[in-house]
């Protein structure tokens, strides 16, 4: 059992913790989202783990604090896109396949995203980005962290962000190799913790 005590660390804006970092969130958030927020810690974190990086690489953000109504449209553009890859699934089954990569929009187990401890990284070098996965692979393969599929020099880049990440003491969802987090409930689950400390935010506006 794992016990959620909010520490009521506030939400920084990440540009202002880390200014060489870039922010890519998805087109699909509103004109007052392009601001990618994070817990202070987590934020702190990123800038000491960009500095570990090779000369002239910084991390992009694909997403950080998400508000619960983002979550849930990640959730049906989902089971839009599994609907339309895999036409002969059940409803049953998109939506148990979608569940493996979507966090739930609410409760205890509500997406990481959700409570400003977890984000996506990629890496960008001299402002392009860096491949950390290969055209030749399903999603579900190209989003295992570990994926010896991967031609080497793909592994070669995850193995830069993932050594610079985890000594800052960020933590990995092997599922997803973009996807780190720290203080929130599945944090505290994979590193066996008896308590998150970064509860749910639903909304900041
Ligand atoms: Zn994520």
């Amino acid at each position: 059992m794992i016990n959620i005590k909010e520490c009521n660390e506030p939400l920084v804006d990440i540009k202002k913790i880390c200014p060489n970092i870039k922010i890519d969130l998805r087109e699909r958030r509103m004109k007052k989202e392009k601001i990618a927020y994070l817990r202070k810690t987590v934020a702190e974190m990123i800038l000491r783990a960009e500095k570990k990086l090779p000369r002239g690489m910084t991390f992009v953000i694909g997403d950080a604090w998400r508000p619960q109504y983002v979550q849930e449209e990640i959730t049906k553009w989902f089971i839009k896109r599994f609907s339309k890859k895999y036409p002969s699934w059940s409803k049953d089954k998109i939506i148990k396949e979608v569940k493996k990569y979507v966090a739930p929009s609410n409760g205890k187990y509500a997406s990481g995203h959700m409570t400003g401890g977890a984000v996506d990284l990629r890496l960008l070098k001299n402002g392009k980005k860096v491949p950390m996965k290969s055209s030749k692979l399903t999603y579900q393969e190209n989003a295992k962290s570990f994926q010896p599929k991967l031609p080497q020099y793909i592994q070669k880049n995850r193995n830069i962000m993932f050594a610079a990440l985890k000594k800052v003491g960020l933590s990995n969802c092997p599922k997803e190799y973009w996807h780190w987090s720290y203080g929130d409930i599945w944090w505290a689950k994979r590193n066996k913790k008896k308590t998150a400390i970064y509860g749910v935010i639903k909304n900041i506006f």
